[in-house]
């Protein structure tokens, strides 16, 4: 018996982003005969996002009935402002991007966009309005350029040059054998976690959604990749509203508000200079990545 080893729950999330523009998923899961949890209700209408603002009420959620992972969480996010939320591993971050999919519903309480319960619509208009740069990108083995093009797959090859140009992969690419033309993934060239997470930056510019939510990556970007993914992130951000999870918190100095998770509830909420006033938990986190960063800086000496 043949075995696959990928979380489903990750293939789910794929699936449901690219739905539609891909054979290759849409096999994958004839074969493991996943059904979508959550079905749309009959008379589900479309989204109709004008401004982007989001908000989440009293939410209360578990995957589980045994466990409560979100305990009445509420926050909204204003149209084109940039939210982050901190928290340490396991506070329910990625919990709140899943609802927002609808990839679950809310046990009690509501997410709404735009004044809509999201309950209330079809998941493809929903997640039509929502970009995501995943932690971990996948890429299929084809171009980087057919790759980008996932974001919209009507694009011409001048949109997907350009949105790679936002996503500053144009640099990346001019060294590759074969430029845009370079075949990546398992088959192919094996890109970096930060050169994947641009290739979805790129998707996302060419989508450009009214709202974009990014789970930053916590693995090995050094500060020079860092500041290019926190340049193309502006870039994406600046028309839109954005969520983004943030791991270092150096991406959400700039940020309209941090929202700070402690075990499935917001514990404080407020611009990073309100934050580090008040001498919290975000405070605490703040000095504590700072002594690090200062760690890091210091030269290893023989
Ligand atoms: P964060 O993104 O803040 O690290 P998550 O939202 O991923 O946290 O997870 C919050 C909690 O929910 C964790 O305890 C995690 O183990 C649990 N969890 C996440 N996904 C699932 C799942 N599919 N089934 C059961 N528990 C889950
Ligand atoms: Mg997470």
């Amino acid at each position: 018996m043949m075995q696959i080893f990928i979380p489903l729950n990750f293939l789910g999330f794929v699936y449901r982003e690219m739905k539609g523009a891909l054979a290759n998923i849409e096999k994958m899961f004839s074969i493991l005969d996943v059904k979508p949890a959550i079905e749309d209700r009959r008379d589900a209408g479309n989204l109709v996002v004008e401004h982007g603002a989001i908000e989440f009420r009293e939410v209360h959620f578990g995957y589980n009935p045994d466990r409560q992972i979100l305990k009445g969480v509420s926050f909204s996010v204003e149209p084109r402002q940039k939210v982050a939320i901190v928290g340490a591993s396991g506070a329910g971050k990625s919990t709140l991007f899943k609802l927002l999919f609808r990839f679950y519903d809310a046990d009690d309480g509501s997410v709404l966009v735009d004044g809509q319960d999201i309950r209330g619509v079809s998941q493809d208009s929903l997640r039509r309005c929502i970009g995501v740069v995943p932690q971990d990108t996948v890429l299929f083995n084809q171009s980087i350029l057919e790759n980008v093009r996932y974001g919209r797959v009507d694009a011409t090859d001048e949109e997907v040059m350009e949105a790679i140009r936002h996503a500053q992969l144009d640099g990346f690419i001019a060294q590759l054998p074969e430029g845009v033309h370079t075949t990546v993934g398992e088959r192919g060239l094996k890109l970096s976690g930060g050169e994947k997470q641009r290739v979805a930056i790129a998707r996302a510019i060419l989508k450009r959604p009214p709202i974009m939510v990014f789970d930053e990556a916590t693995s090995s970007l050094d500060s020079h990749a860092e500041q290019g993914i926190l340049r193309a992130l502006q870039e994406i951000s600046r028309e839109q509203t954005t969520l983004v999870i943030a791991h270092r918190l150096s991406t959400v100095v700039d940020a309209d508000r941090i929202l700070v998770m402690e075990q499935g509830s917001v514990v404080e909420q407020g611009s990073h200079a309100e934050l580090v006033a008040a001498d919290g938990h975000y405070a605490a986190l703040w000095r504590m990545q700072q002594r690090e960063r200062a760690l890091d800086a210091v030269p290893i000496s023989s």
